[in-house]
């Protein structure tokens, strides 16, 4: 199961749709609670496997999710909007939340990619150099840009995020 975090807004919903499904639409309603699409795949490595993504819809305004978000989670996608600074201020609160609420089996840190999305929208207000900054301050297992609207390395992101966790790369 990957769990896709961050501020409201940034695109979260949008995301997993993109990827799941494939479209994208402009008027989601936000939904409380957890919502979860599942997606089958294959890995690099030729692997049939099923992926669950979880939206935590509706959460983000506590800036923290409860143990049981976390629990069954493999790896995080952590988002925020190159266009807002806020939602990447945001980010340090969500990788402490996450980082102290859940390991992997053997005791380290989940593997979680830092995604900065709508690419597509100038200007930018964050820049490759502050968000690569905090990608290595914060234990990411990488970053990327992604745009959700164009379709913009989702697949790719999720691709290198599934082939850390499954310990290919
Ligand atoms: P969430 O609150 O994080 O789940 O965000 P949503 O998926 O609901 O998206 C919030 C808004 O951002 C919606 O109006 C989306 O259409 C818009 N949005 C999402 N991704 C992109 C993107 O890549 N580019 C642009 N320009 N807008 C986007
Ligand atoms: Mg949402």
């Amino acid at each position: 199961m990957v769990i896709v975090i961050g501020d409201t807004l940034v695109g979260k919903t949008s995301f997993i749709h993109r990827y799941v499904n494939n479209g994208f639409r402009v008027d989601y309603k936000s939904t409380i609670g957890v919502d979860f699409a599942i997606k089958q795949v294959v890995t690099s490595s030729n692997k049939n496997i099923k992926i669950q993504l979880w939206d935590i819809a509706g959460q983000e305004r506590f800036t923290y999710l409860t143990r049981a978000y976390y629990k069954d989670a493999r790896g995080c996608v952590l988002m925020f909007d190159v266009g807002s600074a806020a939602s990447f201020h945001s980010v340090r609160k969500w990788k402490a939340d996450l980082d102290s609420k859940v390991r992997t089996d053997n005791g380290s840190l989940l593997p979680c990619i830092l995604v900065a999305n709508k690419c597509d929208k100038v200007p930018a207000v964050v820049s490759d150099t502050e968000i690569q900054l905090m990608c290595e301050e914060l234990f990411f297992v990488g970053w990327t840009k992604v745009s959700v609207k164009d379709g913009t390395m989702v697949k790719e992101s999720m691709s290198y995020l599934l082939d850390t966790v499954l310990g290919l790369s």
